[in-house]
């Protein structure tokens, strides 16, 4: 099954990709996990992605475009994938379509802006190995400490507060006409992710049903 989430950033898609991955066994890709990795790594990518990336715009279409078709190329990627964080523009929808990728459902969490930027203040990640905390809703099992690598917890650059409201100035503009795109597809779930998040994941599962 090839899925789609939608949602403004901090809306838990990617605690709800990894949800899925795990029931239905096919890799969830994220496009910002992608790019933080290539500037961990030092490439040339990440580097051009960095400025876009810490004021909170998107990234330019034909760079994220490319490490989509690049990664949808992998053999992992035969039975199925979840997108999270692509596509974000109608630009990116459409080349995915002339990719001649086919789209099973699109399932977009909805949360109010001011529950996101409360939620988002709380989100801590690895510096080493990209791992993903929060101070509430998943605590590590020592402050300030990855569970995983034992790296040292930081607040991505992209979460401070100011950011935060032009990622979502930059989500109602660019991606949310992206619900339209896939409605008229007929492929489109819209889910509340205001809940605890055993009840968004249960309500993910209904619309993979
Ligand atoms: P995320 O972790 O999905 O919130 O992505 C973090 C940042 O990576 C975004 O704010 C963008 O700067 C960039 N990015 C990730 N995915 C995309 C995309 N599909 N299009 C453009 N920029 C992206």
């Amino acid at each position: 099954m090839n899925i789609i989430l939608l949602g403004a950033p901090g809306a838990g898609k990617g605690t709800q990709a990894e949800k899925i991955c795990q029931k239905l066994d096919i890799p969830a890709i994220s496009t910002g996990n992608i790019i933080r990795e290539a500037l961990r790594s030092g490439t040339e990518m990440g580097l051009k992605a960095k400025s876009y990336m810490d004021e909170g715009k998107l990234v330019p279409d034909e760079v994220v475009i490319g490490i989509i078709k690049d990664r949808l190329a992998c053999d992992d990627c035969a039975n199925g994938f979840i997108l999270d964080g692509f596509p974000r523009t109608i630009p990116q929808a459409e080349a995915l379509d002339k990719m001649g990728v086919v789209i099973d459902r699109v399932i977009d969490i909805e949360v109010p802006d001011e529950k996101i930027a409360a939620r988002m203040s709380g989100r801590r990640v690895c510096a080493d190995c990209g791992a993903s905390y929060h101070l509430e809703h998943k605590k590590p099992k020592a402050d300030g400490v990855c569970d995983t690598c034992a790296g040292t917890l930081i607040q991505r650059k992209d979460d401070h507060p100011d950011t935060v409201l032009s990622r979502l100035d930059v989500y109602h503009k660019e991606t949310e006409p992206l619900k339209d795109y896939y409605k008229a597809q007929n492929k489109l779930w819209i889910i509340d992710g205001q809940d605890k998040v055993e009840d968004t994941t249960k309500l993910v599962f209904e619309a993979l049903e």
